[in-house]
């Protein structure tokens, strides 16, 4: 009867042990991250699968997809938009459907946006100094009103050929500048690749142009394991805080837009500082992101995040919100589907768009 009983111990502890890896190895899944340095960001992939290595084959295809991308919109490089930026007052200029694509989105945003996501004043960010390659460390200059005012009052118009895939500029004084848009078409890409490996989850970040999808929920047994991403909005003015914590369920984008991403300080005799998060005393702010109207650093607001169905809307948008300005840009954030909106103001406001009341961010910078 002992002998039994202690039999029967044995079993149990088998079976138990066995249940436990069992759990332990379907519960498992693979981490793979990946970060590398195109189009003037980190761009940044981590991918959950349970096998190592179809996570591992996700990322490097998606990655070499994003490096031949961010060759094809480079404005000065090899690819089709350097060369509409070359030859493209002169004559019709064939482009890559990717290249093509997104023109053609960035002229529906000017359109949507009344001029305010403008992708062709890349003459008037070169004159600021905010060229491609500019890094962190970078120093810009300040244009004079000469040097400014034929770039802006100059009628900017791109004629294309959506049968031929051609593009047209009305004068060799445009240059087509698509860094407000192009790196989130590019997430959009590198997510299709993600998903066609069928993996858990995947989170793609390029520069604050961030897509995630976790549509495959992770099951244990008949226990599905759900969780969002948590995704921290930047603090504008200080490098180590963040705004609040966004909880992102399915398939999802949001891009931010700053003031502090690219720029430069001057102060009273016109003497350049290097960029940096918080205000200096005594000098003025010079940033990026231009208002086409002025062809001066947009102002009224320092900081924009914008939720949306892709990433290539969102940062569209986040630009062009960021010049529109508070009222304006959140009228237009109001008037589209599924698009949401954080908006922080130079005087320290955090507003938010009406389907976001519920989150929990402070309604002034911390
Ligand atoms: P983002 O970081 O997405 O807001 O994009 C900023 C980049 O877009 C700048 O570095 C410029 O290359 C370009 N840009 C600047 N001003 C504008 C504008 N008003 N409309 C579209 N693109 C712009
Ligand atoms: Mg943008």
């Amino acid at each position: 009867m002992r002998r039994t009983l202690s039999v029967l111990k044995i079993f149990i502890f088998i079976v138990l042990a066995l249940s436990l890896v069992f759990l332990y190895l379907q519960g498992r899944v693979a981490v793979v991250q990946e970060e590398h340095y195109l189009l003037g960001t980190y761009f940044r992939i981590k991918a959950q699968s349970r096998s190592h290595d179809q996570a591992q084959r996700a990322v490097h295809e998606a990655l070499a997809e994003a490096k031949r991308l961010s060759e094809e919109f480079s404005r000065i490089g090899a690819g089709s938009l350097g060369a509409l930026n070359r030859y493209g007052a002169s004559e019709s200029v064939r482009l890559s459907d990717d290249v093509f694509t997104v023109l053609e989105a960035a002229e529906r945003y000017r359109e949507l946006s009344g001029g305010a996501f403008d992708h062709t004043i890349g003459k008037i960010v070169d004159l600021w100094g905010f060229t491609q390659d500019w890094d962190r460390a970078g120093v810009g200059r300040i244009p004079s009103a000469d040097e400014l005012q034929p770039l802006v009052e100059e009628p900017r118009q791109i004629s294309l050929d959506t049968t031929a895939k051609t593009a047209r500029l009305s004068s060799p004084n445009i240059e087509v500048d698509l860094g407000g848009i192009a790196k989130g078409y590019i997430v959009d890409r590198v997510v299709e690749i993600l998903k066609k490996h069928e993996l858990d989850s995947a989170l793609v970040d390029a520069g604050g142009n961030i897509r995630v999808f976790n549509d495959r929920p992770r099951k244990v047994l008949w226990f599905e394991d759900r969780r969002p991403f948590r995704i921290g909005v930047q603090h504008p003015r200080d490098e180590s805080k963040i705004l609040g914590v966004l909880e992102i369920w399915g398939d999802h984008a949001l891009a931010t837009s700053g003031d502090y991403q690219r720029c430069f300080f001057a102060d009273a005799l016109k003497n350049i500082f290097p960029c940096r998060y918080a205000d200096e005393p005594d000098k003025i702010r010079y940033h990026h992101i231009i208002d086409p109207k002025t062809g001066q650093p947009a102002r009224g607001l320092i900081s924009t995040t914008i939720l949306a169905p892709t990433a290539m809307e969102a940062d569209a948008l986040s630009t062009a919100v960021f010049v529109l300005g508070e009222q304006k840009g959140l009228a237009l954030i109001e008037s589209l589907p599924n698009v949401e909106g954080i908006l922080v103001t130079d005087n320290g406001r955090i507003v938010v768009s009406s389907g976001l009341k519920d989150i929990n961010f402070p309604t002034e910078l911390p």
